[in-house]
């Protein structure tokens, strides 16, 4: 017999990018600096990333495309690969998000893509802490506590070595 079960998801909406926190605020502002610095060339799609890290440190990632198109890199995962690279014992509290195209930036808010957010929920499973997800568009923004809501059902080390730490 099989039960129906139901996953709600919880975040935060705004309207305005000045009704956010002051830090998450602040990191939407990296996340688009970080969007000036893409390569996008081939999409025109260029999308900065902003990680916090606990210390303060702010950690910043691009896009970075390849006329190879599965070796390019997004900025979500650009900025995971730096911060655990140059930060292994510091870990991220928050990651910002903005895209912009040659119309400027993104009218609606940026989600990560399925491989980021598995990228995210392993930084989630290294470090043992919940990653604040701040996506912003324009004059718009959704902050997610964690990112179990945007991969539910997530697969994780426990898949692979079930009962074991
Ligand atoms: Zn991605």
């Amino acid at each position: 017999m099989s039960e129906k079960r139901i996953i709600h998801i919880k975040f935060s909406e705004f309207r305005s990018l000045s009704e956010l926190e002051k830090d998450d605020n602040e990191l939407v502002s990296a996340a688009r600096e970080a969007s000036g610095k893409a390569y996008a060339p081939y999409s025109g799609f260029m999308v900065g990333a902003a990680i916090r890290l606990n210390s303060g440190k702010i950690i910043m990632g691009a896009n970075v495309e390849n006329a190879a198109f599965p070796s390019g890199i997004c900025a979500e995962r650009s900025a995971i690969s730096n911060s655990v690279s140059n930060y292994p014992d510091d870990y991220p509290v928050a990651i910002a998000v903005a895209a912009r195209t040659a119309d400027g930036f993104t009218e609606d808010y940026v989600s990560p893509c399925g491989s980021c957010r598995q990228v995210i929920a392993e930084e989630e499973t290294r470090t043992g802490r919940e990653i604040r997800l701040i996506l912003s568009g324009r004059d718009t923004a959704a902050v997610i506590s964690g990112i179990s809501s945007l991969l539910p059902l997530q697969f994780n080390k426990q898949h692979l070595r079930p009962g074991r730490p």
